[in-house]
């Protein structure tokens, strides 16, 4: 729906029906499930979603675009089913947020009003965390961290490579956006060449000491790729402290590596518009309430999915489509004058290591001490020794969750 849609919906005859406004911020996981929940829980309130984009790329699955094993087109989602529930699609950037008079300013300066705002626009990349890695570095060496062109980049990279290259793949220390994300990639790109180009080699550079599933990815790539994965973790040299996008060389303090195809996954931020609205601290993240989900910086703002940081929840679509749910009850409650009750999340991430090898983890979270902590004993991971039938199975979950998770979100 075009801008006039929001002007409507911020006039002063629209306010003065007086139902409550929410205006989100991002058309993602989080914004997207979030819009759907509040109008699903509360019909009355009126619901604008601010997202730039007439369709939805999503990142869960696009490893197994970049390893050729899934088409784009299949990561696509539109916004007629969000439309359809009656939430105002506004295709346009917001650019700057007046908490002071609780207002969106979208690109065209139109200036839409609030009771409450929503704001999850996901990650940025931080192009000054690695020196020699900017905006026109990612066409040479790309992060395809956010679904779309780059995935595909990155898969015609591979594609171009001759049998015997090194691929690089480097992953940034923690927080990031889906923590077993670079080990699901290696391991599906090494599928790929397995099949194609049996030669070659991946070395994974860490910034960190360990890794999510890491057990289970590493018996996973003794049986399915012996030989053919290496990760260097940050105490054997795995940081990466510079590239040369030209030569496709990564530089650490042990010393260089030169890429056939280089993948880096940089640190990262808040989508830029928290630090616009003032609810991203010097970390780059949103420090939120963990039962309302509102910013600890600014009131009247909340913040949800990858942008938020807030205890131990990991940064995926699964968090993100929870801590909407969560954030729509709380919204709803503090705009009817309810008390929010304590919310219980849930996340699951699938991986897949191959077509048919998939593996999870779970956790439950709860508000405790001013964060969102994990339940103890109540999540865990696939069994490490699991027969080909189970991992199969999970594989097959893994989808059957992106399929439930997308029809939610957008279908
Ligand atoms: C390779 C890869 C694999 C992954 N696999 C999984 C998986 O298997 N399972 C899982 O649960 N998670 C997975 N994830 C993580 C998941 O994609 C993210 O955690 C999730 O997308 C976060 O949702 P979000 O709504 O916070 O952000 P996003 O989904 O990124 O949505 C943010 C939206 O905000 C919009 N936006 C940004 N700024 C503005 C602005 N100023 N104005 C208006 N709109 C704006 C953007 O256009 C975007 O549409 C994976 C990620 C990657 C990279």
């Amino acid at each position: 729906m075009a801008a006039g849609a929001g002007v409507a919906l911020a006039s002063p005859a629209v306010r003065a029906q007086a139902a409550p406004r929410v205006v989100v911020i991002g058309g993602g996981f989080g914004g997207a499930s979030l819009a759907r929940a509040l109008k699903r829980e509360d019909p009355g309130i009126a619901v604008a979603l601010i997202e730039p984009s007439g369709h939805y790329t999503a990142c869960p699955l696009s490893n197994a675009v970049i390893a050729g094993m899934r088409e784009m087109k299949a990561q696509h989602f539109g916004y007629a089913g969000i439309e359809d529930d009656g939430i105002v699609h506004i295709q346009q950037k917001a650019v700057r947020v007046e908490p002071d008079q609780r207002r969106v300013v979208l690109a065209d300066e139109v200036r839409l009003s609030y009771d409450r705002l929503v704001v999850a626009p996901g990650i940025d990349l931080n192009f000054e965390a690695i020196p020699g890695y900017d905006e026109a570095a990612t066409q040479l060496m790309p992060h395809a961290w956010k679904a779309g062109e780059q995935t595909l980049l990155l898969r015609r990279q591979l594609e171009a490579m001759e049998d015997g290259g090194l691929v690089v793949i480097s992953a940034p220390a923690n927080p990031f956006r889906c923590p077993p994300g670079p080990y699901e990639r290696a391991s599906l790109i090494a599928h790929y060449l397995k099949t194609h180009k049996p030669r070659s080699k991946i070395l994974i550079l860490d910034a960190k000491d360990a890794f999510s599933k890491q057990r289970l990815f590493e018996a996973g790539w003794g049986a399915l790729y012996p030989g053919m994965i290496e990760w260097v973790g940050l105490s054997f040299g795995g940081a990466v402290t510079g590239v040369d996008a030209g030569t496709r060389t990564l530089r650490t303090e042990f010393g260089e590596h030169r890429a056939a195809v280089a993948n880096i996954i940089p640190p990262q931020r808040a989508g830029a518009i928290a630090a616009l609205a003032g609810v991203a601290d010097r970390t780059g993240w949103c420090p939120i309430d963990p039962v309302t989900f509102e910013s600890r910086l600014v009131p009247d703002i909340h913040v949800i999915g990858d942008a938020a940081i807030g205890g131990a929840m990991p940064k995926s679509a699964f968090t993100a489509n929870a801590q909407a749910k969560a954030c729509a009850s709380a919204v709803i409650a503090l705009l009817r004058g309810r008390d929010p009750g304590e919310p219980k999340l849930i996340n699951t991430c699938y991986s897949l290591l191959a077509p048919d090898y998939g593996i999870s983890i779970a956790g439950v979270y709860t508000p405790q001490n001013g964060l969102l902590a994990e339940v103890d004993g109540a999540g865990g991971t696939s069994p490490l020794d699991a027969p080909a039938a189970v991992r199969a199975e999970e594989a097959a979950y893994g989808e059957a969750w992106f399929e439930t998770i997308t029809t939610e979100a957008f279908g």
